[in-house]
């Protein structure tokens, strides 16, 4: 039987501290909390279940306000460190140029990203390598327990394990479907069929046919790798996904002729990738002691390109604003923590992600005249806008 000593000495070794902050989740969301926290000089344990973030196709590019918000937050050196930046970004449809258009965006695989958040961690955050179990949230401490018996306590924990949904039904935090198999992410590496190099760094060929349910094919650099994401709305049982696992390149041409123009008789040098992006969204996600964010809050489209936009938003706020003001307050009920779900910026960029979804995919698919009309428009609107941006005489002088 154990004694009394025994007990305690077990006790002193599962039991890790207790910090302000407990972050469930190390990906990119519950990485970059980290951060933040730690600078403002918080106590915080971060917990994943892996050391190293495994490879997994995810976001492969940094766009958009998701630069602005890093560099903002200091984050964008750091994360962009071993990225390849794209510069230029060649837009086709049907065969032929609808914009070149100028950009700041980054090429980078998504498990290099977590490594790179990762290792710039400051020494402070306690990163613990394990699977939480167990969340026991109250209105004051907050308790983390892991599944090799380590238990440690917090003020408030951060819920960032992206789709991993045990610990949320434990809470219960219920999912509601928005849209099962919304779309299909598909990525890959090629080598272009053409004999000299890309003269601009990207370039993208959108959907041809409303019929072919094919949103746009997306070509960027990732080192010395030409890397492609292609996004469509097509069921997992369709001909044609078989196709683009066995035959990507005809499978590809089949819907997107016309970019044979710009690629040639490219080759794909790697695995085909496949995700099926469902669009998920919690409820009685309001509890004590405990707030989610980034894909553990809601999901979006990676067609649309904005899920590190919500995310990152999601820890802008939580951290410069609202975790610094909790935790200058005794008690972290509901109550408290109801003013992050409920902040004007966090709630629209949410609603701009999803509208941008539905949109996408309408504008994809629609079929009659109203959609063909709305598709007809819009790229000779960016046809003529990149026109008179070459004729302006700045650019004529440049
Ligand atoms: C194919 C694809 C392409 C995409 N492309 C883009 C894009 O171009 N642009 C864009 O903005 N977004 C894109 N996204 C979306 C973006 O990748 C996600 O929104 C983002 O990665 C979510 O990060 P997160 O931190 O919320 O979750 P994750 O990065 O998934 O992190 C969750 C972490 O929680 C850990 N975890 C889970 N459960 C536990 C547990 N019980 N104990 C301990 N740890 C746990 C996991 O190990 C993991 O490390 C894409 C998504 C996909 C699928």
């Amino acid at each position: 039987m154990k004694n009394l000593t025994d007990i305690a000495d077990e006790t002193a070794k599962t039991f890790c501290g207790h910090f302000d902050v407990a972050i469930v989740g190390g990906g990119f969301g519950g990485t970059t909390a980290a951060m933040l926290l730690a600078r403002k000089g918080f106590r915080v344990a971060l917990i994943d279940v892996h050391a190293v973030y495994p490879t997994d196709f995810r976001a492969e590019k940094i766009a958009g306000d998701q630069i602005s918000l890093l560099r903002k937050n200091d984050l964008l050196e750091t994360l962009v460190s071993g990225a390849t930046p794209v510069g230029t970004i060649l837009n086709t449809r049907k065969g032929r140029v609808v914009d070149l258009a100028e950009v700041e965006e980054y090429g980078l695989l998504y498990e290099d990203m977590i490594a790179s958040l990762r290792g710039a961690l400051p020494p402070s955050v306690a990163f613990m390598v394990g699977r939480v179990s167990d969340l026991r949230p109250e209105r004051d401490v907050q308790h983390v327990r892991l599944s090799d018996g380590r238990e440690l306590s917090a003020r408030l924990i951060v819920l960032a394990t992206g789709l991993g949904d045990v610990l949320r039904r434990k809470l219960g935090i219920e999912r509601n479907m928005v849209r099962d198999a919304h779309s299909l992410a598909f990525g890959f590496n090629i080598e272009h069929g053409h004999d000299q190099a890309f003269e601009f760094s990207g370039m993208s060929a959108y959907g041809e046919d409303a019929a072919h349910r094919v949103d746009y094919l997306s070509v960027f650099p990732i080192g010395n790798v030409l890397r492609a994401n292609l996004f469509a709305y097509r069921d997992i049982r369709d001909p044609w996904v078989q196709e683009m696992k066995k035959n990507p390149r005809e499978a590809i041409y089949s819907v997107l002729p016309g970019a044979r123009r710009f690629l040639g008789d490219f080759t794909v040098t790697s695995k085909i990738d496949m995700r099926v992006n469902d669009l998920m969204q919690t409820e009685h996600f309001l509890q004590d002691g405990v707030v989610l964010i980034g894909d553990a809050f809601r999901t979006s489209c990676p067609a649309v390109g904005t899920g590190l936009s919500r995310l990152l938003t999601d820890v802008d706020i939580l951290c410069n604003i609202y975790i610094p003001d909790w935790l200058s307050t005794p008690g972290m009920d509901r109550l408290k923590l109801a003013a992050y779900y409920e902040d004007e910026a966090k709630i629209a960029c949410d609603e701009r992600a999803a509208d941008a979804a539905e949109y996408r995919r309408a504008s994809t698919i629609g079929r009659g005249v109203r959609w063909e009309a709305h598709r007809g428009q819009h790229y000779l609107r960016r046809q003529m806008r990149n026109w008179i941006r070459q004729l302006s005489p700045r650019k004529r002088a440049a």
